[in-house]
Order: structure tokens, then C-alpha cells, then sequence
């Protein structure tokens, strides 16, 4: 971040956590701790698919705008059809939704999210106008059997099958290590943004990435934000765990937008 003007981003992944109820409720509770200047910040908040209309309402018709929007944390390729459970990118924009996460790890692992599937989700995603936050991460077997690059290259080169290049600034990678998910262990910041920076080498093959915004993921918190953020090529953060405490998740965007007031103009 010291050497390009890429904006932060800082995304709370609730995954399945806070009922409708309880989403209203944080959302209001963001708001009201939000206090100071997050405006140089991208600040997205990805509820449960179930919460995402009345945290939206909330947002625009309740607070009347908010320093932060919505996310959602994953839908399907299709515009519609018969595919029981899942959401279609339409429904998501029709409710003002700008960002949707896509390849989580977690749906790689529980509902058989592949590389192909990914693609096709992110090509869906742009087709619609939503901005794809795309995770990339290896396992623990991968890391220690020094298969990490590897992985990450064929993971990035996999979703950007049949994305035009010029579509490179709009996208939003996330490296994810997934031994880092949940688990307390965060990847040693110079580590995490040797990473983005391979991702970064990676897209640029394609086209430009220069303004391709690469997120770190994997138990961050305000005690080891602001040693990620500063690094040159962690553009923001993907946050669980820490996203579902209001007071966790505004100082990690305090340390974005503390950060952000140091990059040239
Ligand atoms: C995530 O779910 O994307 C994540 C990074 O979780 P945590 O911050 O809890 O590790």
C-alpha cells in the first residue's frame, strides 16, 4: 500500500453467525461505533444470505448510508432455475448488493466448490455487476509439502479462465491460507504478503494488476492488523472471527484507514 494509490478493503465474513434480528441490531452497533474518518476505506460487512435484505434496509433506508455496505458470502452462476437453497446473482443485486465473496475455502471444503465452479461464479458476478472478492489459500499438507505456490497459481489462473482482462482493476483476490481460517494461527505477515505479491505476479501475466486489490485472511485481529496492512502487497483483509465483535472489527478498519492516510495522492 505505500507504493500505488490500491484503497483498502476490509471485509467481515459473518459466515453462518447472527440472526436477522442479530444482524440489525450489529449493524446499528457498527454504525454508532464508526466514529471516526474509515472514507479512504472499503468497508464491507457479508452477512448470512437470510440477513442480507433488512442489513441493506438498514443501512440505506434506517441510517440513511452508513461508512461500510454489504456482501454477500457466496451465490450461484445461474440468473435463475431450479436449484434448491442457493441465490442467484440478480436477487443479490436487487437489493443494492455490491460484493460477493466467492471460493471461500470453507465452500471449497463442505459443498464441492472447484476451481471450474469458481470461474463460472465469477464470471457470473461481473455479468451482473457484482465485484467478486475471489479466495485462494493451500492446507497445511500443501504448505509443508512446499506445494503453496504451485497451488496458488493454479487457483488464480483457474478463476480468471475467460475473464477479460481489463475486468483486472474490479477484482478483489483474498489469500486465505486455510490452516490460517479460524484457527488463531496467523501466516507471518512478510509470509502472507509474499503471497499476495505471487498472486499479484500471477494476474499480471494476464494484464495489468497493478490496481488488482489482494486481501490477507486467516485469524486476523486489531493485534496483528496493523503489521499485515503495512506490508506492500496486503490491499485489506478478509476477517471472520474478529468481524463479529463491532469494537475487533472497527479497530482493524481504524488501522486501514490510519494506514491509507500515508499512500501518496
Ligand atoms: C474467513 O472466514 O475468511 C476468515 C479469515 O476467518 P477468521 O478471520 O476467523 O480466520
Amino acid at each position: 500500500m505505500t507504493t500505488t494509490s490500491r484503497r483498502f478493503v476490509i471485509a467481515g465474513n459473518w459466515k453462518m453467525y447472527k440472526t436477522v434480528d442479530e444482524a440489525h441490531d450489529f449493524t446499528r452497533r457498527l454504525y454508532d461505533q464508526m466514529k471516526d474518518d474509515v472514507s479512504s476505506v472499503d468497508v464491507v460487512i457479508c452477512p448470512p444470505t437470510l440477513a442480507l435484505d433488512r442489513v441493506t434496509h438498514t443501512i440505506e433506508k434506517e441510517l440513511g448510508g452508513a461508512p461500510f455496505s454489504t456482501g454477500a458470502q457466496t451465490m450461484e452462476s445461474g440468473d435463475e432455475g431450479a436449484f434448491t437453497g442457493e441465490t442467484a446473482p440478480p436477487m443479490l443485486t436487487s437489493l443494492g448488493i455490491q460484493f460477493v465473496i466467492l471460493g471461500h475455502s470453507e465452500r471449497r471444503q463442505y459443498y464441492n466448490e472447484t476451481n471450474e465452479t469458481v470461474n463460472k461464479k465469477v464470471q457470473a458476478a461481473l455479468k451482473h455487476g457484482l465485484t467478486p472478492i475471489i479466495c485462494v489459500g493451500e492446507t497445511l499438507a500443501q504448505r509443508e509439502a512446499g506445494e503453496t505456490d504451485t497451488l496458488i497459481q493454479a487457483q488464480v489462473k483457474a478463476a480468471m479462465t475467460q475473464i477479460d482482462a481489463v475486468i483486472l482493476p474490479q477484482l478483489i483476490f483474498a489469500y486465505e491460507p486455510v490452516w490460517a481460517i479460524g484457527t488463531g494461527k496467523t501466516c507471518e505477515a512478510t509470509e502472507a504478503n509474499r503471497v499476495c505479491g505471487l498472486i499479484r505476479t500471477s494476474l499480471s501475466k494476464i494484464g495489468d494488476a497493478s490496481k488488482t486489490r489482494i486481501l490477507y485472511g486467516g485469524s486476523v485481529k486489531p493485534d496483528n492488523s496493523l503489521e499485515l496492512l503495512s506490508t506492500p502487497d496486503i490491499d485489506g483483509a478478509l476477517i471472520g472471527g474478529a468481524s463479529l465483535d463491532v469494537s475487533s472489527f472497527t479497530q482493524i478498519v481504524y488501522h486501514a484507514a490510519q494506514l491509507s492516510q500515508k499512500v501518496p495522492a
